[in-house]
């Protein structure tokens, strides 16, 4: 199960294409034993996070981003929603407030990541800053070209403060994207979620694909490296994140401390 880590980590960084990914992928597993070990991977993320907080040393940041409908929401409930409350904080990056556009792009990010002992999930991100505004021409090409650097350095920082960063994309394909868009349509519980919006940003699937591909290549570090999660099947997305999560936290070795007595 390890090796769905190292699978799935974004290591050949030149020859990066998203096409190349299968989004239906599901690493010889089946439903069943998935939703298992999706089961065991919670159980341990819990110890895990137990002893995160009491360690009390250093804080996760996870960085969830896809195109829309691709499963963030659910990703957050199914293997997030489980752990303690108390230490786990999600954040939801909109289209930025005018008092945040007259700050540099990175002022309202870093006001949210996760202090020590904590679990810190972006929903969106700083990334949004190359994707959205890139493939919109939100600010000139002089200005977002620049933000790649800038997000090395802030996650190099970070990670050299003990934030272990993990960044996930949602790999789903067009196809699936339309169904759960129709879905939403035809769901009375789902269909308020269903917005014009979604489908104006789906006719720019191509440029969404080129600026996600820059984003992976230029900022997949080994400090923060970038998971390409194959999200068509829900079940295989969990299992995917929980086990990267899992094995990512295991190997910290991290020990209870002392007792102060
Ligand atoms: P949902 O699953 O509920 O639709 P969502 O994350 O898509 O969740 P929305 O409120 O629908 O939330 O959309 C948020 C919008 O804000 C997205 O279109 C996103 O691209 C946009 N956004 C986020 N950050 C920025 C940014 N820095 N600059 C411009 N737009 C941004
Ligand atoms: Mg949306």
């Amino acid at each position: 199960m390890s090796n769905l880590k190292n699978k799935l980590v974004v290591k050949n960084k030149t020859k990066l294409r998203l096409k190349d990914y299968d989004p239906s992928d599901n690493a010889g597993f089946n439903k069943e034993d998935a939703l298992n070990l999706l089961t065991e991977n919670i159980d341990k993320l819990k110890k895990l996070q137990y002893l995160l907080y009491a360690e009390n040393k250093r804080s996760i940041l996870v960085v969830l981003q896809a195109m829309d409908a691709g499963g963030k929401d659910g990703t957050i409930r199914h293997v997030f929603g489980p752990l303690n409350p108390q230490g786990v904080k999600v954040t939801s990056f909109k289209t930025p407030t005018e008092e945040e556009l007259g700050h540099d792009f990175l002022w309202r990010i870093h006001q949210h990541t996760p202090k020590a002992g904590e679990i810190g999930i972006f929903n969106r991100s700083h990334y949004e800053d190359v994707l959205i505004v890139k493939v919109h021409n939100l600010v000139p090409k002089k200005i977002w070209s620049k933000r790649y650097e800038h997000i090395n350095s802030f996650e190099k920082m970070l990670s050299d403060d003990g934030t272990i960063i993990l960044k996930f994309f949602l790999h789903i394909s067009e196809k699936e994207q339309l169904e759960r868009f129709n879905k939403r349509l035809e769901d009375p519980n789902k269909k308020w979620k269903a917005n014009p919006q979604d489908f104006e940003e789906r006719k720019r699937w191509k440029d969404y694909t080129d600026a996600y591909e820059a984003a992976i290549k230029q900022c997949s570090t080994s400090y923060a490296p970038w998971y390409i999660i194959p999200s068509d099947r829900k079940w295989f997305r969990n299992l995917a994140i929980s086990t990267i999560m899992v094995n990512t936290l295991e190997s910290l070795d991290m020990k209870f401390p002392d007792s102060k007595l």
